[in-house]
């Protein structure tokens, strides 16, 4: 027996509560892993609250990240005992996720844990972290460097946000945090951030074009704010696209595409191809300031998922949440 947050529907309503489960039960992959930590992302925030269509089918257990040792495996590349990463995949959508002390995988989901990285850190990157680390490939990947001008990263206090500010800062670049936080200040200061830009200023309606600022932004909320970030962006700038904190709208026009040259590059970390993760996760081994991880996570027990999420939804958590399941 393990232990387990599991999902169900009552009346139409999402309920998670902390059950004993059979190895039995758990869904066909080619690897057993025993999960030490999962963490908690704002897509889990959605499923566990019921907020958002991220879970297909009930019963289920969310939790889209997980670090763990395999127990067993019908594929040779995962020896028991190698300890291993899972984000993404469905996983915790449509796959049971890593909110258990049991979870079974298909082998081509797993990424080694990397050389000298720990669990812990490996979870406080997570999801949020690779998707920031493949928002900063893709603005590098259009060509935009530091002396070109600031980058913006909105929603920054959040996990995506929190992550993608510490590394284009490392990277040199100065970056502009948005947030809608102000009491964050200090904490996004800390982490590389150059200055402040207030989320009335970046939601605020824009014209098609407005002055240019960014030669990059990294975007985790949408709506206005990446219809004003679009408009700000300078000549040859480009935005990467990941997340819909604020809305799932874009109410933009072409102008910034046809007269300023702006890219506007989608990012996806779900489905992203295993050479580019893997890509991701070497870059953010040797470039993610590990000293910062203390002010960067915290760590709640499997407990207390259901009340984190609720605040994750209201956008009140700050940085990353590592939930420990051993
Ligand atoms: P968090 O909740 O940790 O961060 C989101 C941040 O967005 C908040 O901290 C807040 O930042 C800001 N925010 C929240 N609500 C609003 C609002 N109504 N208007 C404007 N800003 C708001 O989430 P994550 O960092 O985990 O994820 C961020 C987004 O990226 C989500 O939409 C998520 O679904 C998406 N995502 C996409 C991935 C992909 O593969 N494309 C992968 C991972 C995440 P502040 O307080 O600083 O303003």
């Amino acid at each position: 027996m393990f232990k387990a947050l599991v999902l169900d529907q009552v009346e139409g309503k999402t309920t998670a509560e902390i059950k004993q489960l059979d190895e039995e039960v758990l869904p066909a992959g080619e690897v057993l892993i025993d999960v030490g930590y999962s963490s908690l992302n704002y897509k889990d925030g959605l499923a566990i609250t019921g907020k958002g269509p991220i879970i297909s089918k009930f019963p289920a257990i969310p939790g889209i990240d997980l670090v763990g040792k395999v127990i067993s495996s019908e594929d040779p590349r995962f020896a028991p005992g190698t300890q291993v990463v899972v984000t993404g995949w469905g996983v915790g959508e449509r796959h049971w996720g890593g909110m258990a002390a049991r979870a079974r995988m298909k082998a081509d989901w797993l990424v080694p844990l990397p050389d000298g990285m720990s669990p812990q850190t490996a979870m406080a990157i997570g999801t949020a972290g690779l998707t920031a680390m493949l928002c900063v490939l893709a603005l590098e990947e259009a060509g935009v460097k530091p002396e070109q001008g600031p980058i913006l990263v909105t929603g920054a206090s959040g996990g995506v946000g929190s992550v993608a500010v510490n590394l284009l800062a490392h990277r040199g670049f100065e970056v502009v945090a948005g947030t809608g936080r102000s009491e964050e200040e200090p904490y996004l200061r800390k982490l590389g951030a150059h200055s402040i830009r207030s989320r009335d200023e970046m939601a605020a309606a824009s014209r098609p074009l407005e002055k240019q600022r960014w030669a990059g932004v990294v975007d985790t909320v949408g709506g206005t704010v990446l219809a004003r970030a679009l408009a700000e962006t300078i000549y040859g700038g480009a935005v990467a696209a990941c997340g819909l904190a604020g809305s799932a709208d874009l109410p933009t026009t072409v102008m910034p595409f046809i007269l300023r040259n702006v890219r506007l590059q989608g990012v996806d970390s779900v489905s992203c191809p295993p050479d580019l993760r893997t890509q991701a996760w070497n870059r953010l081994q040797q470039e993610l300031d590990t000293s910062l991880l203390s002010d960067l996570v915290q760590e709640i027990a499997l407990e207390q998922v259901p009340e984190y999420a609720e605040r994750i939804v209201q956008g009140k958590v700050r940085g990353r949440t590592l939930v420990r399941i051993a």
